[in-house]
């Protein structure tokens, strides 16, 4: 509509101005013409004064010379003579009144027969009372007025003053004489101006007509122009239709184009909301962005996601809109987006109540709008789906009563771990619970109870720590474990022990107490099968071997491991009684220094002379003493016995040596180590220079904060220290910058390997140049032979200790060994 709104303005101007200039030319005309005639009235009337001066001082030349009755036939000298005159004297007439100012009276003689020419008489009264009279042709003066050409209906006429018309031209008899005293001329203008002009309708023949008229100077007369006012504006009204057509083509051409931008405007605009239409009708929201990222079209499934009226979404940017969360993801999805294809994001989103979608998000470039490149843009809510799925796959992975894990999972998590550990050499563990009388409280308090019970025993195996990778629940009645294994792990059988100490515990269910006698089958990989699959029927076969063996519920698949796990239960039983019943007794075992082949100390190694199991290796018993945590008391009592020793030594055999006892990870975060280790020094009254503590490698870097603080606390307390197994576990440089320590023991493996392999003595040099580096002491464990020795020295290391200058002894042998080391 807006288009036909500015053609009719424009149409309306264009009206207003033509019409303006048509005014302005249409008074400018009759003003210019108006002039014109005054001019020309003005002219005829010069004219006619001086004709009728001439006149005048005729007459008055004759009745000066002739002062009788007679006639001139003509007048004498000039242009004067060239008017047809006659003077005749006239008697006294009282009826003619006398002229005003000296003038003389000016009337005209109609002829009396039509066809006769008309007279001009001028009188004068004489001083003897009578008058004379010149009278002259009227022809005269319309011949002059004849010169004028004022076209059609153009007329020049003089009267006299009382109105009375004396000539016309172009001749017109029958108004001659007549009195035109009541015309405007004579009413309103003459008496204002003696010059001037003005228009008016003839009352002689009806024509509108302008009108210039000029008193005579002197005479009783005027002269007056007159113009046919149509004639005057010929030219005018040629322009007027000039403007008229170009007005009326101008407006046509002007309202045709109108009605067809508008007719186009009505047609794109309902197209646009046809468009709009079908995009609102779509549930996706839908935008297109311009090239500095402001929106510039949705539709309402747009607004509706963002939860936003158009105001605040038209022309804005896209990030003040949109959950600004994503920002980064979408513009890199816009930066990647072509106009060959569509591309996609899922993402989350927050909606316009804050709530977190699903979607995905498809863009594609649009290039039909010129260099500005647009994007469209369209999300595809997946939430609900993504529900579903999600709970679809809860459902399969899951067992709905407790909430655990299924069978299908454990597989998947069994797998996968499998993979890792054949990546990494790790170990797993599988384990199968079966809980032999849970059917026994379905029966006898129903199905509720019986899940109950389930769900008891889920509960406990959940609280389990460390969490193993996966619990699930694979039947009615039976759990399934997956646990890492190897060193860095839990003995799967000290796990096995404790899941049936667990369960075995009575379930009350109902009021009552019930025992679900949990078996246990346990499978490991990699030492009994490869595969998740065989693992299970491996881990299922025990787990039958344990039902069926009266007195072993815990069964691996295995012989030896479950052999060892017989053993263990035996060494673990034993060792609570060794401390009490001195089983225990402490080698010791010395360190030399390379260079002097002095002894400088001895490190303390534990043995255990079992009346049941004969003598136990520490490698063997002080892992489970350390599971078991009876490595605390027996720690804290090797301590003591150790400086009780050293101080024994040096007040009865004058030796001043350093003993090194070693710590292991149970002991080393124990509360009160500092006060054990300062009390066993007070105790037996030993320097603490004397004291030396070896903690592995991997307790050194397992709490580095931690550890750091109880290093220093054991520095402060005057204690050496020495970092065992070196090169067996993953050292930081950083942290071992960081560790008050002055010694670094080579791993016996290195020491084993030297001349074996060259990588063995690669590391040992490069130990001992990292250990020199941070002023510490390079020891190397385990050396057995002489080439070993040579090899060491060679590298540059401090001490050796090995069974190629002695195995650990027990005490009484200490000071005979001394004597002889410092006699050769
Ligand atoms: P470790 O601290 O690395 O001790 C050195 C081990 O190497 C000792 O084994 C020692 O008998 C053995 N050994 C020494 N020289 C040679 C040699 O030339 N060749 C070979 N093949 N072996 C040699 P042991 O006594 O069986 O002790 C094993 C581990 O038990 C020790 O390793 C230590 O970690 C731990 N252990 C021993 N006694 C104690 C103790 O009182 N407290 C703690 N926490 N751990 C102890
Ligand atoms: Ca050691
Ligand atoms: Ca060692």
């Amino acid at each position: 509509m807006r288009p036909l709104a500015g053609a009719a303005m424009l149409i309306v101007a264009i009206t207003l101005t033509l019409a303006g200039l048509l005014a302005w030319s249409y008074h400018g005309t009759i003003a210019r013409e108006q002039t014109n005639l005054r001019n020309l009235a003005e002219a005829f009337a010069a004219q006619t004064h001086y004709a009728t001066l001439a006149l005048d001082l005729a007459l008055a030349r004759a009745t000066e010379r002739a002062p009788e009755n007679g006639t001139i036939a003509a007048m004498p000298g000039g242009a004067i003579e060239d008017i047809p005159a006659r003077v005749r004297r006239l008697g006294p007439d009282a009826s003619l009144p006398p002229a005003p100012d000296g003038a003389p009276r000016i009337g005209i003689n109609l002829p009396a027969r039509a066809g006769d020419p008309a007279t001009i008489t001028l009188t004068r009264s004489l001083p003897d009372g009578s008058s004379a009279v010149i009278e002259t042709d009227a022809a005269y003066f319309q011949r002059i007025f004849d010169s004028a050409d004022l076209g059609r209906g153009g007329s020049v006429t003089l009267h006299q003053r009382n109105g009375t018309m004396l000539v016309r031209s172009p001749t017109l008899p029958n108004v001659i004489g007549h009195s035109f005293i009541h015309t405007p001329l004579f009413q309103t203008h003459l008496p204002r101006a003696p010059v001037g002009a003005f228009e008016a309708t003839s009352p002689i023949d009806g024509v509108r007509r302008l009108y210039g008229y000029s008193a005579v100077a002197g005479y009783p007369l005027v002269i007056v122009t007159g113009r046919d006012l149509s004639d005057t504006l010929a030219v005018w009204r040629g322009w007027l239709w000039v403007a008229i057509v170009a007005w009326a083509l101008l407006s046509a051409t002007i309202a045709l184009l109108a009605w067809r931008t508008s007719r186009e405007t009505v047609r794109l605009a309902r197209r646009f909301r046809y468009l709009k239409a079908i995009l609102d009708s779509l549930a996706t929201p839908l935008w297109v962005l311009d090239e500095a990222r402001r929106i510039v079209l949705f539709n309402r499934a747009f607004l509706q996601f963002t939860g936003r009226g158009e105001d605040a979404v038209t022309g804005r940017f896209e990030a003040d809109v949109l959950d600004p969360a994503g920002a980064d993801a979408r513009a890199d999805l816009y930066a990647r987006s072509t106009a060959d294809g569509v591309r996609a994001l899922e993402a989350e989103i927050r909606d316009g109540t804050g709530a977190t979608r699903t979607v995905i998000q498809l863009a594609a470039r649009l290039t039909s709008e010129g260099d500005a490149a647009q994007i469209v843009n369209s999300f595809t809510d997946i939430t609900e789906r993504k529900q579903v799925e999600l709970r679809l796959a809860y459902l399969a992975d899951h067992d709905p009563l407790t909430g655990l894990p299924n069978l299908n999972r454990l597989r998947r998590v069994l797998a996968d771990a499998l993979t890792d550990a054949a990546v990494c050499g790790g170990q797993v563990v599988l384990l199968l619970i079966a809980l032999e009388r849970q059917q026994e409280v379905a029966d006898l308090l129903g199905h509720e109870a019986g899940d109950d019970a389930v769900r008891e025993v889920a509960a406990r195996l959940a609280a389990l720590a460390p969490a193993p990778l996966c619990i699930a629940r694979v039947k009615a009645n039976e759990f399934g474990l997956v646990l890492p294994a190897g060193p860095a792990h839990r003995p799967a059988d000290a796990v096995a022990l404790e899941l049936y100490a667990l369960l075995s515990e009575p379930v009350r269910v109902g009021g009552r107490e019930f025992h679900l006698a949990p078996v246990i089958g346990i499978a490991l990989y990699p030492q009994d099968a490869g595969s998740a699959n065989e693992l299970m029927r491996l881990a299922d076969i025990a787990k039958h071997r344990a039902r069926s063996e009266a007195g072993e519920p815990v069964h691996f698949h295995s012989e030896s491991t479950h052999i060892q796990l017989n053993e263990r239960l035996t060494i673990e039983e034993q060792l609570r009684h060794a401390l009490e019943r001195n089983e225990l007794v402490p080698h010791y075992q010395p360190k030399v220094d390379i260079a002097t082949g002095r002894v400088t100390g001895f490190e303390v190694l534990l043995r255990w002379n079992s009346p049941v199991l004969g003598a136990v290796s520490p490698a063997r018993f002080i892992p489970i003493a350390e599971q078991t945590g009876l490595i605390v008391p027996i720690g804290t009592w090797v301590l003591r016995t150790a400086c009780a020793q050293a101080s024994r030594w040096a007040r009865e055999h004058g030796i001043a040596t350093r003993i090194a006892v070693n710590l292991s990870i149970r002991q080393f975060y124990q509360k009160d180590l500092l006060q054990v280790i300062a009390g066993a020094l007070a105790d037996a009254d030993l320097t603490p220079d004397a004291l030396e503590l070896e903690i592995t490698e991997s307790i050194a870097m397992s709490r580095v904060d931690v550890v750091e603080r109880l290093l220093g606390g054991i520095r402060d307390l005057g204690v050496e220290l020495s970092i065992d197994d070196f090169g067996t576990g993953y050292s930081s440089l950083a942290y071992l910058k960081r560790f008050p320590v002055q010694r670094l023991k080579i791993d016996r493996a290195f020491v084993r390997d030297l001349g074996r392999d060259a990588d063995s003595a690669a590391i040992v040099r490069s130990v001992v140049a990292l250990g020199h580096g941070l002023q510490m002491r390079i020891v190397a464990e385990g050396v057995e032979t002489e080439s070993q020795l040579e090899m060491l020295r060679s590298l540059g290391c401090d001490e050796f200790q090995g069974y190629l200058f002695a195995r650990p002894m027990e005490a009484g042998v200490v000071p005979a060994l001394l004597r002889r080391a410092s006699n050769a």
